[in-house]
């Protein structure tokens, strides 16, 4: 086959060349807290660590409650950004969890879903109203599963590590009653639930289970829970303290295991950026939440792929294919026709994680210093190569 005339030509001999990866839970920050991230520097943190399109999360100030703030990020995106930005909209006015935002108006300015992310919807009536409501665009709701009467205070996960290290701690149970919830009242609506970062093996047997009943659910994992232990927390580093927290060992065995049969869909990192004054000093006062973009890709090939635990092929359609499925994006395939969105992976480079080197405004990973086997070599969108 030969290049049209003009085209760059690209030798990717020995390298994995993969449908563009998309991320579906981003915190891009902008509107409104541009110190922590902007829609210019979050799209070249997903373009230098593999992803042609990422989903942002409502929970900007304002809130992405109004087609004013989705008409704003797609604005920003289509002149400052340089991978695709999908806008997710908000379920509650302000996510105060009591009055509905501008639901149909977001669906039309193109909000590919609704969430409060950041924030349970804890009325069960209004989250019932919520999935009727959006059912007729056919988008999903995405929830973040926290009971926040059970999790209340809490640093990191429930159990013996936060009892030896005095810590307040969430037990499992805080998100796996608000999964239950959410996939009973999926049931009872027909709506599609999709389960942001699932992090429990308690959650993993409630979507099995639903989805073997034909519910209509379906549920992501980031990362930071397939690799990290809650013994991560022991040395008190502000950037392990997350919401979901880090689990114990059976419950990240077993997200692994569920990402491997696909009972959780995909990988989405939860990307969440801040600055270095809300990170560092006391775990107990520190923001919760840590950037993902940059580090995704290859700390999921040198701790999950590497050792045998999954396999290449699924990876790539854990962060390509089914992303794509569940929000009906376009992409995650490379037939002919599909948007030119490629991810190229070179299996063999070894990289070190640096932070003072991320596109990213901010440094809050959990993976400094890390020195992983394979790394995302090339992001082309639209079919053009991204050099971040
Ligand atoms: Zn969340």
């Amino acid at each position: 086959m030969t290049a049209p005339p003009g085209a760059e030509v690209l030798d990717a001999t020995g390298k994995v060349v993969c449908p563009g990866f998309i991320d579906i839970h981003v915190h891009l920050r902008e509107p409104g807290h541009e110190y922590k991230e902007t829609v210019a520097t979050g799209t070249r943190a997903a373009a230098a660590g593999g992803f042609t399109a990422v989903a942002c999360m409502a929970n900007t100030p304002p809130v992405n409650d109004n087609g004013a703030v989705t008409d704003y990020i797609l604005a920003k995106a289509k002149v400052e950004g340089v991978v695709r930005v999908h806008p997710i909209g908000a379920v509650t006015k302000n996510l105060n969890g009591e009055e509905l935002a501008e639901l149909a108006e977001l669906a039309e300015a193109g909000c590919v879903a609704f969430s409060d992310d950041g924030r349970c919807v804890m009325n069960a009536d209004l989250y019932r109203r919520a999935m009727e409501y959006t059912l007729p665009f056919g988008v999903p709701v995405v929830s973040h599963a926290e009971d926040t009467y059970l999790s209340r205070g809490f640093t990191m996960n429930e159990g013996v590590v936060s009892t030896e290290i005095g810590l307040p701690g969430a037990p499992a149970a805080a998100e796996d009653v608000m999964v239950a919830r959410d996939i009973l009242l999926a049931e009872l609506t027909g709506a599609h639930i999709h389960i942001a970062h699932l992090s429990t093996a308690g959650a993993v047997r409630l979507v099995r289970d639903g989805k073997a009943r034909g519910v209509r659910v379906t549920a992501e994992v980031t990362p930071h829970h397939l690799v990290l232990t809650e013994e991560a927390v022991r040395g008190y580093d502000p950037n392990t303290k997350m919401a979901p927290p880090l689990r114990t060992k059976r419950d990240v065995e077993t997200l692994v295991e569920a990402l491997a049969d696909g009972t959780i869909d995909c990988v989405a990192t939860d990307h969440a950026p801040h600055a270095l004054a809300e990170k560092e000093g006391e775990f107990d006062h520190a923001a919760f939440g840590v950037v993902g973009l940059e580090t995704a890709v290859a700390v999921l090939l040198d701790r999950l792929v590497k050792p045998g635990l999954l396999p290449l092929p699924t990876l790539v359609s854990r962060l390509s294919r089914d992303p794509a499925r569940l929000l009906n994006l376009p992409g995650g395939s490379l037939a002919p026709g599909a948007p030119a969105d490629v991810t190229i992976l070179d299996l063999e480079r070894k990289t070190t994680v640096d932070p003072a080197k991320f596109r990213s405004k901010s440094r809050n990973t959990p993976f400094a210093g890390w020195m992983l086997t394979g790394a995302p070599w090339l992001t082309i969108v639209g079919g053009k190569a991204v050099r971040p």
